[in-house]
């Protein structure tokens, strides 16, 4: 596994790690298929991947409450048909199996687990094009020197229309800039996560509050902005007034790899036999990982697959 930078660094260790769509009635099939997938795999994979790698990726099962504006009538449907549990309270509706999990710590786990396992990392090494022959991929070329496998994966977020260069056909991912602020109360102030019209605040068991996020199309550029800080402050303000009192004790952003309707692209690459592609989980690339990983994983190896996987093809 080859990163240009430190691996984990990126999109998958700036989110807030619920382990759900904010509004999860708002989506396609598509997605709900990966993400409730994704949602069972981490309660039943959590507690081994603690145990086996000795860090803790702080996985809370706390619900979220979604708080108005929303239709309500929609929501509940939607909790109905998909066998999701659902209360009404506050005007709002509380999903009670709804987890979340702390990014860094989760992906120092992986990262141990993987290395324990044997797998090799190479951090600070760039992946600038291939070598094709013949319809394959014969060598991948990298700041670091050529480097040989039997099959590649492009699993670059934002960047993977970068990596693919002409390969990448009609991929449509792009950077979605997302910002978050992180208070530091000395106990958790509130027990689950709360969302209002996008705005959501996440609670860690240290009693770090975090508060997120934005959705910006700016391009590559990470730079955060007093206007999101000051905005995404005063929106929490409404939902917890103690915030008023306090500051941002760290405020930080990513980009996340954005795609038409959430829909990541999961397949084999159409004109290269060994070259795969896993990318544009924009908003819920932590929630679908581990759907995402069985898939290619199964792709890899001819097994089965848990549901049609051609919706997630690359054109
Ligand atoms: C503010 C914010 C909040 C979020 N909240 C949530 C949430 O609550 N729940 C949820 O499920 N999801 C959330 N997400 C989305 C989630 O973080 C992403 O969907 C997911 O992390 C994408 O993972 P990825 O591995 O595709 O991309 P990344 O984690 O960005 O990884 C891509 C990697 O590719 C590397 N790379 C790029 N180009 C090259 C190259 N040429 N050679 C080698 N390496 C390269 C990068 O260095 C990077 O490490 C949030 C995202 C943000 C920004």
């Amino acid at each position: 596994m080859l990163d240009k930078g430190a691996v984990g660094a990126e999109s998958s260790w700036a989110g807030g790690g619920i382990l759900s769509p904010l509004c999860p009635w708002d989506y396609p099939e598509q997605v709900t298929r990966l993400t409730e997938l994704g949602r069972k795999r981490y309660a039943d994979s959590m507690g081994e991947l603690y145990e086996s790698s000795g860090i803790d990726p702080e996985f809370e099962t706390g619900g979220m409450l979604v708080l108005p504006p929303f239709d309500l009538h929609v929501a509940m449907k939607w909790c109905e048909t998909h066998q999701v549990e659902c209360v009404e309270q506050h005007g709002g509706l509380f999903l009670p199996e709804v987890a979340h999990v702390r990014n860094p710590r989760l992906v120092q786990a992986l990262r141990k687990r993987v290395e324990m396992l044997g797998g090799r990392i190479l951090e600070g090494c760039e992946a600038l094009g291939f070598e094709v022959r013949s319809g394959k991929i014969s060598r991948l070329m990298a700041s670091g020197g050529a480097l040989q496998a039997d099959q590649y994966i492009v699993t670059a977020g934002a960047w993977s229309k970068q990596v693919l260069g002409e390969y990448a056909l009609n991929l449509e991912i792009k950077p979605i800039r997302g910002q978050m602020l992180l208070f530091k109360f000395d106990a958790p102030p509130i027990k689950h996560i709360l969302l209002q019209d996008g705005m959501y605040l996440i609670p860690r068991r240290d009693g770090h509050l975090l508060v997120g996020s934005t959705l910006e199309d700016v391009g590559f550029d990470k730079q955060v902005t007093e206007e999101a800080k000051l905005s995404l402050w005063q929106h929490a303000q409404i939902l917890l007034p103690a915030l008023r009192d306090m500051r941002p004790v760290r405020h930080w952003s990513g980009l996340r790899p954005g795609s038409p309707g959430n829909v990541p692209v999961m397949c084999r690459h159409p004109h290269l036999e060994n070259l795969y592609i896993n990318s544009g989980h924009f908003r819920y690339g932590v929630t679908m990982a581990p759907a995402s990983a069985d898939i290619m994983l199964n792709l890899l190896e001819g097994w089965q697959q848990p549901f049609d996987i051609s919706e997630y093809r690359l054109i």
